[in-house]
């Protein structure tokens, strides 16, 4: 098989099985920082967090990765 396209399949396959995962694990996540829930439906601010469920926190507006821990940068 082509190699590019067994590249795409394999990068079509992995969106999916994180999209099934973000679903799946789904729960409220609080900040670090200041202990606030997140809304469950979050918008992600950029293509790191919409690939990896980051939040950006609506209390503090302190970054958190996808377990509500703060994010140093
Ligand atoms: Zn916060």
């Amino acid at each position: 098989m082509d190699g590019a396209i067994t590249g795409l399949i394999i990068g079509a396959v992995l969106t999916v099985l994180i999209l099934v995962w973000m679903m799946l694990s789904r729960k409220p996540v609080k900040c670090a920082a200041c202990g606030r829930e997140q809304p469950a439906v979050r918008t992600p601010k950029n293509a790191q967090q919409a690939m990896w469920g980051g939040y950006t926190c609506v209390g503090c507006g302190a970054e958190l990765d996808a377990k509500g821990a703060l994010k140093k940068s």
